[in-house]
């Protein structure tokens, strides 16, 4: 099953749950709940009383006679546990390794009194983003090594603890009935771990074993619920990371540097790239074998990680998981409910799609529109009407695809990239449309629709020189639909990037 990164909790398999905070970055970690009649058995709790209240309140909401009698701490960062004293009657779980770091941390003391010590970014962000007041440390009551069966009512949990890996003593909860596995943070999607403790190679192997558990969902520390796909591409990332911090540890390369040069390749666009900063010195840790550098004179280089920005044009980059909707698509039944308003292809837009969505969901640009549900039965017609007007199909896909370039709308680049290569754009072509209309390979005809969405994007009219590029090839309800056309997909663009519209699934790429 599918289960949307939106915040708060959901129904991940029968009577499991996750709680999701995205995007997943610093302190926005995942929680998980097992119940069993009225018993449950909570894993994790939050970075913050209020988060954790918060937390605590929806649960309440979905399962009134819920009793959360255990709560399992799947490892020592604060982001998994500060939130423990709003639980005061359960019995708390944790490895001894995890639970004797917990004892030593005083960290959120530091977060709690601003001020008292310059801290890098990342953590003077943390303290502006969450509310570390009021945190009393609520250690585990129960510990163990190795595994552990837990029951909860009818139901029999399983921790298996598999650090020093993020850090000291982390633990797996597995819910074999479920076939689901909550991770704790021996997983993160869609952005960089961090390499507390180590080894490194303790971390691949965590990740070898659940490849071999039986689950098919699987809750990470931090970002959406997956499969074993996105274990196997973090994996993937671990040994990565390794492999560069050996050569770079070999050839005398400060880690700063080691870090800025690392080649992200696929992993481009994950969150928190700095992290790599972190995880580098933990491998060059590992290798000096002295202890150092210390994770603190490493958090004192995340600063001076300058993020790499991706290789261009960035518009080949989808939007991360990560991004989360600011207004949420509306469930495609409702929309359908509109579809009676119009007519022909605009009517069957809203029902089930037409042309080449023909059977495919509402597209989740129209679903979030549909907030405004006039405002998208004025739209869906104007749409339709450009959609098959009196531009040629591969000079409208070429002109709509360099207005989602230029307007920054991976969306929008996304949808049109399928639409252009079915209107007869080569590959090569669709390649080179960021690099605009003096690309070499374009004729003059298409360089003049290129150039006419540029002067429009910048200046909001045409030159002189291109109006008369374009005037002898096109009649004028041609040269009109032309200018509307760039201005419909600008404004669409506005929308999607603005609201943070999410790629509709089917067209999510394949990692
Ligand atoms: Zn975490």
């Amino acid at each position: 099953m599918t289960v949307p990164f939106t915040p708060g909790l959901h129904e991940i398999a029968a009577d499991t749950y996750a709680y999701l905070q995205p995007n997943g970055s610093w302190g926005f970690s995942n929680a998980g709940l097992i119940v069993s009649g009225d018993e449950g058995l909570l894993v994790d709790t939050l970075f913050s009383v209020p988060q954790t209240r918060d937390m605590l309140d929806a649960m309440a909401r979905a399962l009134p006679r819920l009793t959360i009698g255990t709560l399992v701490n799947s490892h020592s960062d604060g982001d998994h546990w500060w939130g423990n004293q709003l639980l005061p009657d359960a019995t708390i779980l944790a490895s001894e390794a995890a639970a004797a770091a917990m004892r030593r941390d005083r960290l959120h003391e530091l977060f709690a009194a601003p001020g008292a010590v310059r801290l890098p970014r990342v953590a003077e962000d943390m303290r502006k983003t969450f509310d570390f007041t009021g945190i009393t440390p609520t250690l585990p009551t129960r510990t163990f090594s190795g595994e552990l069966e837990v029951a909860v009512g009818r139901r029999t949990v399983r921790l298996i603890e598999v650090g020093p890996a993020h850090t000291a003593g982390d633990v797996l909860v597995h819910v074999p009935d479920a076939a689901t596995l909550f991770t704790g943070d021996i997983l993160f999607v869609g952005g960089h771990p961090v390499i507390h403790s180590g080894p490194v190679e303790n971390w691949i192997t965590a990740c070898d074993l659940i490849l071999c558990l039986d689950v098919e969902t699987i809750v990470p520390g931090h970002g959406p619920v997956v499969g074993k796909r996105e274990v196997r591409t973090f994996r993937d990332y671990l040994e990565r990371v390794r492999d560069h911090a050996v050569r770079a540890h070999g050839a005398g390369v400060p880690v700063i540097q080691a870090a800025r040069e690392m080649d992200l390749d696929t992993i481009a666009d994950w969150d928190d790239p700095e992290r790599l900063v972190l995880n580098i010195g933990a491998i060059y840790r590992e290798l000096n074998g002295d202890g150092t550098p210390g994770e603190e004179e490493l958090m004192g280089l995340l600063d001076q990680y300058v993020v790499p920005r991706p290789a261009a044009p960035a518009l080949r980059v989808v939007p991360r998981p990560a991004d989360t909707p600011r207004i949420a698509p509306r469930p495609a039944s409702e929309i359908a409910t509109l579809a009676p308003r119009l007519e022909g292809p605009a009517a069957q837009l809203l029902a089930d799609g037409a042309g080449p969505l023909a059977g495919r969901p509402v597209l989740n640009v129209l679903a979030t529109i549909g907030n405004h549900p006039d405002l998208l039965v004025a739209l869906v017609p104007l749409l339709t009407q450009l959609g098959q007007g009196l531009i040629p199909p591969r000079r409208r896909e070429l002109v709509i695809l360099r207005t989602a370039h230029r307007t920054g709308s991976p969306y929008e680049w996304q949808h049109h990239v399928r639409l252009g290569a079915a209107a007869g754009l080569t590959e090569s072509e669709i390649a080179r449309i960021p690099d605009g209309p003096d690309s070499p390979g374009f004729d003059g005809a298409d360089r003049a629709l290129l150039r006419a969405v540029d002067e429009l994007c910048e200046g909001h009219t045409l030159s002189s020189a291109t109006w008369q590029e374009l005037a002898p090839h096109h009649s004028t309800p041609q040269l009109l639909e032309l200018l509307a056309l760039i201005g419909t997909y600008t404004l669409i663009a506005g929308i999607l990037n603005s609201c943070r519209v999410p790629l509709d699934d089917w067209l999510a790429p394949s990692a």
